[in-house]
Formats: C-alpha cells, sequence, structure tokens
C-alpha cells in the first residue's frame, strides 16, 4: 500500500509529505466512492482544514481526484482511474444514493454525445445520477 501511494505521487509529479500519502490512502481505501472534506477529517483528526484544502486542490490539479459534485451541493472528490498529471479523463456518471448519501463513480457508464448550439463551446459536463446505490436496494 504505501508503495503504491508513493509510486502515484511520483508519477503525478508531486512531493512527498505525510499529509499527501495519508490522504491518499483514504481514497485509495474508498475506491469508487467520493469523499467530502470533512470524511476526510474524521479519519486523519490532527489535519488542519487548511491543509487538508490544498492538499485536494493540488490532488485535483495534478490528476489523482476529480471532483464528484451531487445535488445536494456538497464538493465530493474521487479518486481517478487513471488520469494524468495534464488532463483529466473522467467521463463518467456519478450516481448519489439518497438513503445512503454516498456518491459512486459509475466508471462502466458511457455519457452519451451531447450537441451544444452553434457558438457554444462545451468544456466540461458533470451527469449526476440520483435514486438508490446496490448496497440500499437489497
Ligand atoms: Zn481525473
Ligand atoms: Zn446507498
Ligand atoms: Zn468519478
Amino acid at each position: 500500500m504505501k508503495e503504491k501511494i508513493i509510486h502515484l505521487l511520483r508519477n503525478h509529479e508531486l512531493r512527498i509529505t505525510q499529509t499527501r500519502q495519508d490522504v491518499l490512502a483514504i481514497f485509495i481505501r474508498a475506491g469508487k466512492h467520493a469523499l467530502t472534506s470533512g470524511d476526510i477529517e474524521l479519519e486523519l483528526e490532527d489535519i488542519d482544514r487548511i491543509t487538508l484544502y490544498r492538499t485536494l486542490k493540488t490532488f485535483e490539479e495534478s490528476g489523482l481526484v476529480h471532483a464528484a459534485i451531487d445535488h445536494t451541493g456538497k464538493q465530493k472528490y474521487a479518486l481517478c482511474a487513471d488520469c494524468d498529471t495534464h488532463h483529466h479523463s473522467d467521463d463518467h456518471p456519478h450516481f448519489h444514493c439518497t438513503k445512503c448519501d454516498q456518491t459512486t463513480c459509475l466508471e462502466s457508464v458511457t455519457i452519451p454525445q451531447i450537441e451544444v448550439p452553434q457558438g457554444y463551446h462545451l468544456k466540461d459536463l458533470q451527469v449526476i445520477l440520483s435514486g438508490i446505490c446496490s448496497s440500499c436496494s437489497n
């Protein structure tokens, strides 16, 4: 696990710090589930908010995590599958479960092509699905 983390940080051209290792470990454990900064604070009790905020921004800019917005407006982040330092390729919808409040990356689902009217330039597309997730519907 530790080696995987160091390898990931190096691959994304990031300096290895204890905070970055700790935060990345939590994302790896969460897998396809998105996390709020509050979720991370619960696990890393002695982290200060500013450091955590900066770490998340750095991770997002470096292609390690991507924003997974849900319709409640809560800012969440999820681990990227294989984005690189300069480009994110997270073109999958996010599913927000209204029962357990988890947001999950649905990487196997492709987003249909969206046509925008002439004169518009599409740069980002977020697809948010909401309903009951597979663990809650059992
Ligand atoms: Zn990404
Ligand atoms: Zn659920
Ligand atoms: Zn995602």
